[in-house]
């Protein structure tokens, strides 16, 4: 039965209103930032770059725990690609950070502390993405340019930083679902296959620390084989360096 909205009721819409306009607008990148339309509506977020190319990449890390095993890895398959460092994880790791710079791979910013962009402030968005920016700056000694936020949604404060700090932000058009309890090698192999390569973004991760204990290791097994399946298909494996066109700088 429908009634006549009382007064509170009133109030709770007119609020719900408000709070879903304001998230509206604060998150407006985030519509572009998910879903099947993303790579039509948004290539260069969506990693999608140079034709024959496959850019690998790595969220969540540098954690001593994985990272060195998928160093050796790539390096057992003459491999670089980039890795989205944590503030937080590198703060704690900056040896492993520089390991992985001197090993030829490439190290970009995901934040310091993988908190959802769109539930913090303006404020903690620029201290976040800034804070983040110069540690991987500072402790491996060189300048990072890409930028991926935490669950890969932004807010327009975090797109805002990142662009003041002169960083491009990009996303994944292919991902290995590696963070669930339930992943194995072959599920992530399975999905990031699932669709045609050339071109694209692999999204996959060096560390647990914000997903399954112990995820990783479906990423890790599904490596050698997901390498094989790109060189079968004549594609080159590299960093988002040698994958996206370099931009201007701010
Ligand atoms: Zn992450």
């Amino acid at each position: 039965m429908n009634r006549p909205p009382t007064t509170a009721g009133r109030a709770l819409t007119v609020s719900a209103t408000v709070v879903a306009s304001a998230i509206a607008a604060h998150s407006l990148p985030a519509l572009t930032a998910v879903g099947p339309l993303r790579p039509y509506l948004a290539p260069r977020l969506s990693g999608l770059g140079q034709p024959g190319h496959v850019a690998l990449t790595f969220d969540d890390g540098p954690d001593p725990r994985s990272t060195p095993l998928f160093l050796a890895e790539l390096e057992r398959a003459g491999v670089q690609a980039t890795f989205f460092l944590l503030g937080r994880m590198l703060l704690r790791a900056p040896s492993l950070g520089r390991d992985l710079v001197e090993a030829g791979h490439e190290v970009a910013v995901h934040g310091y502390w993988h908190r959802p962009m769109l539930l913090r402030s303006p404020h903690c968005a620029w201290d976040d993405v800034r804070r983040a920016r110069d540690l991987v700056a500072d402790l491996t000694g060189t300048a990072p340019r890409w930028y991926r936020p935490p669950y890969g949604v932004f807010s327009l404060s975090a797109l805002s930083a990142a662009r003041r700090l002169g960083l491009s932000p990009v996303l994944w058009s292919h991902w290995g679902r590696d963070w669930t309890a339930s992943a194995t090698p072959e599920t992530v192999l399975r999905t990031v296959t699932r669709s045609p390569m050339d071109g694209g973004t692999v999204l996959l991760h060096d560390s647990d620390v914000t997903s399954a204990p112990g995820s990783w290791r479906a990423a890790l097994g599904a490596l050698p084989r997901l390498l094989e399946h790109c060189a079968r298909e004549g594609l080159v494996v590299g960093p988002l360096r040698d994958h996206l066109p370099a931009r201007a700088r701010p």
